[in-house]
């Protein structure tokens, strides 16, 4: 027995098998006498010659004008009024919510590249962040089992399309409410307020908004943030990516001098590299809310009874304390307003 392994561990090497080593020390005879071999030495150093870093596939610098994200002159924040909230699994007949529940799943849009929203832990592989907590909570009160999910990878630029086509039931990824997505999608309540900034590397001489001319500044595709820093900083030069890792990737290759977004998606970036920070004062508000197709109002109301209970239990601040503590210890969840 222990020949036979010995055996297997030094192979007796046979002829043919003998042939690449021959050809190898060859080689190397040959590579060697050539690091002998002396050139005169050039008048002036060679030029460095670095190999360019590949940009993310989807940059691109050409980009058009979006819309200033407003959510005042149409009221966006307003919501419909949760009404009383049904005994998990046993949802109204004919509701949004009992089709759901006959399907037997959640169809949850999201990223997972998101840290501290929705990113998947290199660890586990499990999906988790603030978004995720808020999703379970959902699919809590529908199913009363809060992993009862089918999560749908969405960029950015994809979220209003998948609720279009109803490819998802609601998209939970750090989604504004603002009035322009209101003529295509509908949301529940705010459940999160955020404040776009800047995020640049520490040895930068960008501080704020007013540095940002001549500037290349990185923002995902189908976000607010184009719309604000279009109308804000019209001399940065824009280059937009398809995720915000992206983003963090093209400013850790010198491709973008900074990163413009919420506030808590930068703190995600930040909590990644220690090399880079946020800068300046908040630029504007977004108001998070949970993205659903246009007309299912029962889906929204039970929404907004979910998010109801969650502010009123502590599970709300749980979840702040347990992914957004980092961006200090914050105001609480914003509050409600309704319409009938
Ligand atoms: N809150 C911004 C938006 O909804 C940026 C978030 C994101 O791109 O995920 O567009």
């Amino acid at each position: 027995m222990s020949g036979h392994h010995i055996m297997r561990r030094h192979p007796r090497p046979t002829g043919p098998r003998r042939r690449p080593v021959i050809a190898l020390l060859s080689a190397l005879i040959v590579i060697c006498c050539a690091g002998c071999v002396r050139f005169p030495a050039p008048e002036s150093p060679p030029p460095i010659a670095f190999a360019a870093n590949p940009t993310p596939p989807g940059a691109q610098t050409n980009v058009p004008r979006e819309p200033v994200p407003d959510s005042q002159s149409c009221n966006a924040t307003q919501s419909l009024r949760p009404g009383p909230m049904p005994v998990p699994g046993q949802m109204p007949i004919r509701s949004t919510m009992a089709d759901i529940i006959d399907r037997g799943r959640l169809i949850v849009g999201l990223d997972i590249g998101s840290n501290l929203f929705s990113f998947r832990d290199p660890i586990t592989g499990d999906i988790q962040g603030f978004d995720v907590d808020l999703a379970r909570a959902i699919a809590k009160a529908l199913f009363d089992d809060a992993s009862s999910i089918e999560y749908r990878v969405l960029s950015s630029a994809e979220r209003t399309q998948a609720l279009r086509d109803h490819s998802v039931d609601v998209v939970i990824k750090t989604m504004s409410i603002t009035c322009d997505r209101l003529r295509d999608v509908a949301f529940s309540s705010p459940y999160y307020t955020a404040y776009q900034r800047i995020l640049a590397t520490r040895n930068s001489s960008i501080d704020g908004v007013d540095d940002l001319a001549g500037k290349r500044v990185c923002a995902a595709r189908g976000s607010t943030s184009i719309g604000r820093l279009q109308s804000i900083a019209p001399r940065a030069r824009l280059v937009t990516t398809t995720t915000w890792a992206d983003c963090l990737v093209m400013m850790q290759q010198g491709q973008v001098d900074v990163v413009s977004t919420d506030d808590a998606i930068l703190a995600g970036l930040a909590e990644q590299d220690p090399w880079v920070q946020l800068v300046g004062p908040g630029l504007g508000e977004e108001y998070y809310g949970v993205g659903l197709p246009k007309g299912q109002d029962d889906m929204v109301r039970f929404v907004n009874g979910v998010l109801e209970q969650l502010r009123a239990d502590g599970g709300w601040q749980q979840m702040y304390d347990r992914w957004l503590s980092i961006l200090g210890p914050g105001n609480g969840p914003p509050q409600p307003i309704y319409r009938d």
